[in-house]
């Protein structure tokens, strides 16, 4: 079924003319009618819209397409925190009411100039806020692997989407982990660029100097090919870098030998899941089967990430997020005064997560508590920032479990937020230091499933972190980790 296909496998179809665009998106449009009431990997999507641009696409085929177009016909779907043009945009929450984008951020412009078909809003916890998708207004997104369990989160519909191949790869944000975690907990790939790659222009903001969004995808070239197209500069984010994007694909060549890997001490902590560990020593194993060399390495602040994280995103949210104020978009509750209409507008129109993180943000920095939280938290950011360019001077690249356990029950942590904020454990330090990281899948658990054990297999990921702008050197040691093993061509079994 084309639906099932990754970018590449697609494209080539497309190109021999074996295949059309129609029929591509047509095979993903059944697949959701067939599968998304149980996952709900969707906000909303248009089906004549995505079916117009296809007749587009293939009419362009039809005269020889462009090689400069290299998503021509693929259908693509993206989080509901970026803006595409005429659609709905909602960041999972009921604050904007029914708010049409008047225009497309950056990364979607991009896709539609590479020919992708952008066509659905994926769902999400409420402004990225969250690591279950248990936070949207718009419902639970389950994961295709055990539909009584989380896909992840922020990205969790992004996720979902790919591994229930309602879409050939999708976007999403990330903040603290927002595209690898949910990429790990559903068997997917998920790459979240260098801070200042990928122009954030039409990117809702949560935390403005962690934010940074990328692909989810079935296998590495396609998070290769999809990173091509989105990165660049851009004059409309003064924090995207004017670095020239490299040809990724070049770099996948199946070569490892001689390159450095680095296992932080740190990283072997208490909570991690001993099957999450035994697939991650296993990768391990394999790096150093194709010719890596495996380094200990130490990464000293690794333990205040979490407290930074939340002290810094929390501040930025709480500024960026008074902008929903019911006067300039979406939902309005009325009121006497201006103020009374802010208070109930925000009051209705947040959800309790939200509403906990402005809280806490405009506490860390108001007067009295700045110094003793938030300029503290920034000083270290900054060592934080400095252990991993100083490993990066021993080794290529960091391998980490991307999640301490798989995907958990829906419900086990609703209620309780810090366990919730320490599934990012692994995640969060990728972004307080700008650098890049990938999720990509090593396994399952229960790889023996037997009557004792009749728990579903759940896919588990394995992180590499780079150095800034050193995407090509992690998908390099992906691609050659994924060209020996078998994890990326399992399905899960609920969505085929
Ligand atoms: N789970 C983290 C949080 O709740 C990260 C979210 C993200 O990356 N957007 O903030």
């Amino acid at each position: 079924m084309l639906n099932q296909l990754t970018i590449s496998a697609l494209t080539a179809k497309l190109a021999k003319r074996e295949v059309s665009a129609r029929e591509a998106v047509q095979s993903c449009l059944d697949q959701i009618a067939c599968v998304d009431k149980k996952i709900h990997a969707f906000i909303s999507y248009n089906a004549d819209d995505a079916l117009a641009q296809a007749a587009a696409a293939d009419q362009e085929l039809a005269k020889g397409g462009s090689t400069a177009r290299r998503l021509l016909g693929i259908p693509v779907a993206v989080k509901d925190v970026l803006a595409v043009k005429n659609q709905p945009l909602n960041c999972g929450s009921k604050i904007l009411g029914k708010f049409v984008s008047p225009y497309d951020a950056t990364v979607v412009e991009k896709l539609k100039a590479a020919g992708a078909i952008v066509f659905g809003r994926l769902n999400m916890d409420e402004f990225a806020m969250g690591s279950s998708t248990e936070n949207s207004a718009f419902g639970t997104t389950r994961n295709p692997w055990d539909t009584t369990r989380i896909p992840g989160g922020s990205s969790g519909g992004s996720a979902a989407a790919v591994a229930a191949d309602e879409a050939i790869a999708t976007l999403g944000s990330d903040t603290g982990g927002s595209i690898r975690q949910p990429a790990a907990l559903c068997g997917c790939v998920g790459l979240k660029p260098t801070y200042g790659r990928v122009s954030r222009y039409g990117l809702v903001a949560f935390a403005s100097s962690l934010d940074q969004i990328g692909p989810l995808t079935k296998d590495i070239r396609d998070a290769a090919t999809m990173l091509g197209v989105i990165s660049g500069h851009d004059l409309r984010d003064s924090t995207s870098v004017p670095q020239p994007v490299p040809d990724y694909a070049a770099s996948l060549t199946g070569d490892i030998k001689g390159l450095k890997l680095g296992l932080p001490k740190e990283y072997m902590i208490g909570g991690l899941d001993p099957e999450v560990k035994a697939a991650v020593d296993a990768a391990v194993r394999q790096f150093e089967k194709l010719g890596a060399e495996i380094v200990e390495i130490s990464l000293p602040h690794t333990d205040y990430g979490v407290s930074v994280y939340y002290i810094i995103a929390t501040a930025e949210a709480s500024a960026n997020l008074a902008r929903f104020d019911g006067i300039r978009y979406g939902a309005r509750v009325d009121g006497a005064d201006p103020t009374e209409l802010y208070r109930r507008t925000r009051g209705a129109g947040f959800g309790a997560e939200v509403k906990r993180r402005i809280i806490l943000g405009t506490y860390v920095l108001s007067s009295g508590y700045y110094d003793a939280y938030y300029l503290r938290a920034q000083k270290v950011r900054t060592l934080i920032r400095n252990d991993f360019l100083q490993a990066f001077e021993k080794v290529d690249a960091i391998v980490t479990p991307t999640s301490p356990t798989a995907a958990f029950k829906i419900g086990e942590k609703s209620d309780d937020p810090l366990q919730m904020y320490l599934s990012d454990i692994f995640t969060i330090s990728c972004n307080l230091a700008g650098i890049c990281g990938i999720s990509l899948p090593c396994g399952f658990t229960g790889s023996q499933p037997s009557t004792l054990n009749p728990q579903p297999r759940l896919p588990i990921g394995l992180q590499l972190l780079g150095k800034p702008f050193g995407e090509e050197t992690l998908l390099k040691i992906a691609h050659a980790y994924e060209q020996n093993t078998l994890w990326h061509k399992e399905r899960a079994a609920t969505v085929i």
